[in-house]
Formats: C-alpha cells, sequence, structure tokens
C-alpha cells in the first residue's frame, strides 16, 4: 500500500512488531512538547517516532526517562541520543523511502529502527562488538529485515555496499571523513557532527552531480566521539578496556 501523499512505501510499518503498550501516550507527549514545536514536520518521521518504542531501546531501570527531552546512557560510555536530535537528523537526511542509508554508530539501535520505516534498506556500523550484538538482538525481535550491522570502523564507510543514497553519523568527528563523501551518491546527503570533543556543529554535506559537494550548517550539537582512522584517535588505555 502507498501513502499517496509522499508516495512512501508502508511495507516497513506492517512488518515493524510493535505491540500497543503503556508509553503510547509519552510518545505523542514527545511529538507534542519536544518534535513539533521545534519544527518536525515530515509526517513520516513523526510517525515512526511515535510507532517505535524507545523504552525498548534503553536499560528497563531508565525506562520512565525514554521519552523526556535528553540523551541517555547505553552502556560502555556511549548514549541514545535525545529525541529531537534523532527526528531532526532524520529529517534532514530528505529520505522519500527507496533509498540505500548507511549508518554510522549504531549505538541502541533506536535511529537505526526509525531510519528502517523510512528507507529501503540501512546499513549501520558500530565500533564496539557488545554494543553491536545487543541491537542487532533487539532489531531481529521487531523484524527490521531491512537494517544491517557489522562491527567495523565506520569512518571508512562500508566501500562493498556504497554508493549511499544517505550517510548519518551518530558521532562527533573532528574532520568530514573523506571516505565518507566518496562513498554518496550524486545528490546524496550526509549529515555529520564535526568540531572539538565537548561541542560540534551539525553539517549537511550534499555531493552535488560534478562530484563537488556543498556543506550546510544546520547547528549545534554534543555528540560521544567517533573514534577510528579518519575520525579521534582511540586512548591508549582504551585498547586494553
Ligand atoms: N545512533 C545511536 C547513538 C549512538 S552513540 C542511537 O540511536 O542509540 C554513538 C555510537 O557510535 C557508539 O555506540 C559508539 O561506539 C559508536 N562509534 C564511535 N566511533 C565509531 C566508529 N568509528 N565506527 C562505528 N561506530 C562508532
Amino acid at each position: 500500500m502507498e501513502d499517496k501523499m509522499s508516495g512512501f512505501s508502508m511495507r516497513n510499518f506492517s512488518t515493524l512488531k510493535v505491540k500497543r503498550d503503556i508509553y503510547e501516550r509519552s510518545r505523542q507527549n514527545m511529538l507534542d512538547t519536544q518534535l513539533i514545536p521545534r519544527g518536525i514536520n515530515q509526517p513520516e518521521v513523526l510517525h515512526a517516532m511515535l510507532t517505535i518504542p524507545r523504552h525498548l531501546f534503553v536499560d528497563e531501570a531508565l525506562w520512565s526517562q525514554a521519552y523526556t527531552d535528553h540523551a541517555l546512557p547505553i552502556g560502555e560510555k556511549q548514549t541514545i541520543s535525545q529525541p529531537y536530535m534523532v527526528a531532526f537528523m532524520t529529517e534532514s537526511l530528505g529520505l522519500r523511502g527507496d533509498e540505500k542509508v548507511l549508518e554510522i554508530g549504531t549505538g541502541s539501535g533506536y535511529q537505526s529502527a526509525v531510519l528502517s520505516m523510512m528507507a529501503h534498506k540501512v546499513y549501520s556500523i558500530e565500533r564496539l562488538g557488545k554494543i553491536a550484538a545487543r541491537s542487532r538482538k533487539l532489531l531481529d525481535g521487531f523484524m527490521c529485515p531491512n537494517v544491517i550491522i557489522r562491527v567495523s570502523d565506520g569512518t571508512l564507510g562500508w566501500p562493498d555496499e556504497a554508493p549511499f543514497d544517505a550517510i548519518i553519523v551518530t558521532a562527533g568527528s573532528p574532520v568530514v571523513p573523506d571516505a565518507l563523501i566518496g562513498q554518496l551518491k550524486p545528490g546524496g546527503r550526509l549529515v555529520i557532527p564535526v568540531g572539538e570533543e565537548e561541542a560540534q556543529k551539525l553539517l549537511r554535506i550534499t555531493r552535488r552531480e560534478d562530484g563537488s559537494a556543498e556543506t550546510e550548517v544546520l547547528g549545534g550539537c554534543k555528540f560521544v566521539k567517533l573514534i577510528g582512522k579518519q575520525g579521534w584517535q582511540e586512548a591508549p588505555r582504551e585498547r586494553f578496556l
């Protein structure tokens, strides 16, 4: 069934195995108080945020905070992004439903689940095996068959599956990794936080048909570090943790 307004395929909406739950009102409230007043208006983004049970992507002890206006810890010193940031970055990718999307930084898998409802296929790379294993289990349980998770250094992209219509990086980088721009299709968009450790600017880089790139600054943000060959260097002691 096609959504006539946007041409969106409803395929993923029906395969996502989501039961009614006691947090439905919290999700509606999240839309009404955090997303819509700040300008999120793409119906498919709002629908995905209303549908996906964000609480299941955090530890049960944090369920009561899952729909608040904050990032939350997910273990291994990593975080699930604030709902507004997930919605804003997703909307910034300009998805129509038929895209091949690359995500760097799977983390909890929540952003991947949102993307799974918005695109044809999602390739997600996570650096930490333990986190990737948990997210894979969770997404398999929701029947998100169009999300593939791999453990590797996402700053190098996913050459075997390139090029992509859109790339989203959910960790902060000191530079824009060249490899990622190189893996965009002409007209493709890369959304990435770039800057210092403590604060970054969210950039959208669009690859033009002639191969050149246009950069827009979408706003300020704060993400955990993107660690890899074309990101931050791993601190020596972290290697032994
Ligand atoms: N999108 C996530 C947010 C994840 S936080 C969510 O919705 O929950 C950022 C994640 O990026 C962390 O899990 C971290 O381990 C991962 N990460 C950091 N550097 C990376 C790299 N070079 N490649 C892949 N993942 C990386």
